[in-house]
């Protein structure tokens, strides 16, 4: 099969090769991949600034149907329409297992960087990753289910929002936009904050029923933020662009005693005011992953359309177009794109 694989370590190494195609074994299940969503972490692997294990198969972002069950599995059919957790293998034994936060695990291996993931034809999975996509999901917005979980676990597990909380979101990409419709959900008024650039993006965050979005080369944000809380600041800020300057918004942005949140892979150091959070008592967290409880809420809310996906999706090609997908990615023109297995 033909699959998308880190070659070797270093930056780039990255190629279209022919791998064989993998086995379900006992409590396994094998996927044929439907559709794999680009996502930050596979750049970041291009560039070697994420951990993994080559030569590895990328892709963690993976929708498809069951074509093969392992030994001992049940309770899944062939043929079913399905996503996968992204973790293969966490130990169930260390503390951070034993405390309910697998994602934590000191021994986990991740589909598309530890172990091969789903930028090919076929992935195998451990059976208790699957989650059955609902009816009026598709496979190309099933590969947006990981995402979510992931927005989910920051936004909700991490941080606590509620109704009527002012919410800053800086950057609209994909993650920020699932971002600002889960606080919306969750009764926050949503700010979306871009820069010139953005602006295909910002109309896509209206589009979506964001409350208000800042461009930043044209709006003054800070005028904005201090209109809506009388002054006071953002209640919760995340942080969902991964660069320096967004960072030190967020820190200005929230209120004191606020919440600042960090979703946004940066991949480097950056330097910011650490001060501040002393001066304000801000509450800084981070989400890494998710855990399996986000994937069901995913799901539900992908399913009533209370999160939207479709608009998100501006490219779907095939996965021989990688380099242009890897592309599109860096320059931030389009907002997700989602990649489909070639023969
Ligand atoms: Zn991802
Ligand atoms: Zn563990």
């Amino acid at each position: 099969m033909k699959a998308l694989v880190k070659t070797k370590s270093g930056v780039g190494n990255v190629e279209l090769r022919e791998m064989p195609k993998p086995k379900a074994k006992e409590g396994q299940v094998l996927i044929e991949v439907k559709a794999v969503g680009l996502c930050g972490t596979d750049i970041h692997i291009f560039y070697d600034e994420f951990a993994n294990n080559p030569p590895v198969i990328l892709g963690h972002e993976v929708s498809g149907v069951i074509v093969e069950i392992g030994k001992g599995v049940t309770g899944i059919e062939l043929g079913e329409r399905v996503t996968t957790e992204s973790y293969f293998k966490t130990c169930g034994l260390c503390y951070y297992c034993r405390n309910g936060k697998e994602n934590l695990c000191l021994n986990r291996l991740s589909i598309g960087s530890r172990v091969n993931g789903g930028m090919a034809k076929y992935v195998v999975v451990p059976a208790k990753n699957i989650h059955r996509l609902p009816n009026n999901i598709n496979y190309v917005e099933g590969a947006m289910t990981e995402p979510l979980a992931c927005v989910i676990h920051s936004t909700l597990d991490m941080t606590k929002i509620s109704p009527g909380d002012i919410v800053v979101v800086c950057g609209p990409g994909p993650i920020g936009l699932l971002t600002a419709q889960v606080a919306k959900q969750a009764g926050a008024v949503a700010i979306v904050i871009g820069v010139k650039r953005d602006i295909d993006r910002l109309r896509v965050a209206k589009e979506l029923g964001v409350n208000h979005t800042v461009n930043l080369g044209e709006e003054d944000v800070i005028e904005l933020i201090n209109s809506l809380s009388g002054g006071r600041g953002a209640d919760v800020v995340f942080e969902c662009a991964g660069v320096e300057a967004s960072v030190e918004m967020c820190l200005r942005l929230v209120r004191r005693a606020g919440q600042y949140t960090q979703i946004g892979l940066v991949g480097q150091k950056v330097s910011f005011d650490i001060d501040q959070v002393i001066h304000k008592e801000v509450t800084v967290r981070g989400g890494n992953a998710s855990v399996p409880g986000a994937w069901v809420r995913a799901l539900k809310l992908m399913e009533t359309e209370k999160v939207k996906i479709k608009p998100l999706i501006s490219h779907v090609l095939p996965i021989s177009e990688w380099g242009k997908a890897f592309n599109i990615f860096k320059e931030k023109s389009g907002l997700k794109i989602v990649l489909t297995p070639v023969d």
